[in-house]
């Protein structure tokens, strides 16, 4: 097993225009992995099932999903824990396991890693904003966060990465939470809606706007768009910061053929959009739901020759 190799301590203070992914990175990109839920679904993960308790049950798909990841080339791969902060476990019947849920997922992503290689320890969504509930401060909310981020912490993760967040108030809630614990990058994505006004968060911001709001990350950025608003987001974000950049993009909305579900963005599709991806000097490019070693195998090749 590798050592964990966390940045220097001095990366807080200094996170406005501390560039953590170049310096760790001076090829000046990270190469992060793809989707793990739709590739656990693929290996049998039943509808409704909770992934993350996968890292409990089927400790070794899940660390197959990884390997698979690192073996194409991956620098970064992300903990199977998107969904597994209390207020969400205990939903699922899962109170009482956070810890073990989390620890393991960070134990599953370490091994497969050689020298170089980082583990990001995934933050999603508690659920609180979903469905019209949009609870906007909730100290229940935030103490799922604390208690799902003290794991990871204490489990080794090189940086957080609070993704998928729908909601700016969401993702800066988490941020604060992470940002009270020891130095470690945090890395915030969210995800932009099309809307009449552009692509906006659903409670209403801009990816400029949530730039503004998220300037103590070390990353922010965007996921689980369509990879022509991924790159609109990170295009806008640009023009008003200097941190580096994630984007994530979806393999597009899948489509039911037969009994399966094909998502239409295949790997050289993903990889024609390679050059407008690169036009934002992102710091860290991977892919969300539907991606697959695949699609990042042919991210790197296409990286390589560029
Ligand atoms: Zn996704």
């Amino acid at each position: 097993m590798s050592q964990p190799t966390h940045p220097p301590p001095d990366t807080h203070e200094t996170s406005g225009e501390h560039n953590w992914v170049r310096e760790r990175f001076p090829k000046g990109l990270l190469l992060a992995d793809g989707a793990t839920g739709t590739m656990l679904q693929a290996k049998g993960l039943g509808p409704g099932e909770p992934p993350d308790l996968w890292n409990l049950t089927r400790p070794k798909a899940v660390q197959e999903v990884h390997e698979a990841y690192l073996a194409v080339g991956c620098d970064l791969v992300q903990t199977n824990t998107f969904g597994a902060n209390p207020l969400r476990l205990t939903e699922r019947g899962l109170s009482g396991q956070t810890a073990a849920i989390n620890l393991t997922a960070v134990r599953l992503a370490r091994e497969g890693c050689t020298a170089g290689h980082l583990v990001a320890g995934t933050v999603g969504p508690t659920g609180d904003f979903e469905g019209g509930r949009h609870r906007s401060v909730s100290t229940e909310t935030r103490s799922a966060f604390e208690e799902q981020l003290s794991y990871l912490m204490h489990g080794g993760v090189d940086l957080i990465l609070v993704e998928s967040m729908t909601h700016l108030a969401e993702a800066r809630m988490a941020l604060q939470a992470a940002q009270e614990c020891p130095p470690v990058p945090v890395a915030v994505s969210l995800v932009f809606f099309e809307q009449r006004e552009g692509l906006l968060t659903l409670d209403g911001a801009s990816a400029q706007e949530a730039v503004r709001e998220l300037t103590t990350a070390q990353v922010v950025g965007c996921n689980c768009m369509h990879v022509e608003h991924v790159i609109e987001v990170l295009r806008q974000m640009r023009e008003v910061t200097s941190l580096p950049l994630i984007g994530q993009p979806h393999a597009g909305l899948p489509e039911s053929r037969g009994k399966k579900w094909v998502y239409p963005l295949d790997p050289e599709a993903m990889v024609r959009h390679i050059p407008a991806l690169l036009a934002s000097n992102p710091g860290i490019l991977g892919g969300c739901c539907g991606t697959t070693p695949a699609h990042l195998e042919a991210v790197a090749r296409s990286l390589r020759h560029s």
